[in-house]
Order: structure tokens, then C-alpha cells, then sequence
């Protein structure tokens, strides 16, 4: 491991625990989280307290605002499925429609781009209905695409 990313998961766990002591509960269900390492943990599968950043990794805001959260396990893990189901969806509808030569970047540029012209995309979260599909629809529709 470098020392770059060990330092980097050093202060990840810092700042859980500091985050942790100022308020135990999950931001987005609001659940009571425990600390990893704590002891019963096991029994209460499910609340273990992790590290989340507060915007999306296609949010606009994320690359100004870097902020994380106490996020418990499920909700973590539930936000990056959905955002990456939402995501493929979205991409597979744009190469249906013959988009086909575009790299990652594109992509994610195009998806994160697709989200700021909807009116619900203010909250640092993702619209909890969004479709990739429908998104990708009137992503094309406003014809700002640009290879
Ligand atoms: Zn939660």
C-alpha cells in the first residue's frame, strides 16, 4: 500500500469517528450507526458506519464541495447501485440510438450533464425515481451533445 492511500484511509477513519461522536445516525435514514469494531456489531448487521460523500460522484457540486457523511452500510451501498443502474441505463439508451464511439469521460460528462438540466437534480441526491432511460431522451432532445 502507498503512503499516499494509507494516509488517506488514516484520515477516512478520523473522520468517521469525528462525524460519529458529533452524531451516531445515518444522514439519509437517520438510523443509529455503530463503529466498526464495535463490539455486538455482528448481531446488528446492517449499521455499520461508513463514510459517504454528501454529493454524488456526478453532481456538479461534488468537485467544489468535497464533504462526507455518516452514511450506514445499506444506504451507502443502496445510493452508488442506483446511481450506477440509472447510469448504465443511460448509456445503453444513447448507444441504442447510435452513440456508440463515446469514451468514459464522454459518458460520465454526458450523464452528469443530462442530470443538471433536470429541475429534482438541486439535492445532493439522486432523484430517488430517476430513469436512464427517460433521461437519456431528453438529454438528446436538447441536441447539446458535442463529440
Ligand atoms: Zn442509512
Amino acid at each position: 500500500m502507498s503512503r499516499k492511500r494509507r494516509k488517506k484511509l488514516k484520515h477516512g477513519k478520523l473522520r468517521r469517528h469525528v462525524l460519529w461522536q458529533a452524531d451516531p445516525r445515518c444522514h439519509w435514514c437517520g438510523r443509529h450507526t455503530l463503529l466498526p469494531g464495535t463490539p455486538g456489531l455482528k448481531a446488528a448487521a446492517g449499521i455499520t458506519a461508513t463514510l459517504d460523500h454528501l454529493y454524488s460522484r456526478f453532481h456538479p457540486e461534488r468537485g467544489r464541495d468535497n464533504t462526507t457523511v455518516l452514511s450506514c452500510e445499506p444506504c451507502n451501498a443502496e445510493r452508488s447501485r442506483r446511481e450506477n443502474l440509472v447510469f448504465r441505463d443511460f448509456v445503453r439508451t444513447l448507444e441504442v440510438l447510435g452513440w456508440r464511439a463515446l469514451t468514459n469521460r464522454q459518458k460520465v460528462a454526458a450523464f452528469a450533464e443530462a442530470l443538471s438540466l433536470q429541475a429534482e437534480w438541486r439535492s445532493a441526491h439522486l432523484p430517488a425515481d430517476a430513469d436512464g432511460q427517460a433521461l437519456a431522451l431528453s438529454y438528446l432532445k436538447t441536441e447539446r451533445f458535442t463529440t
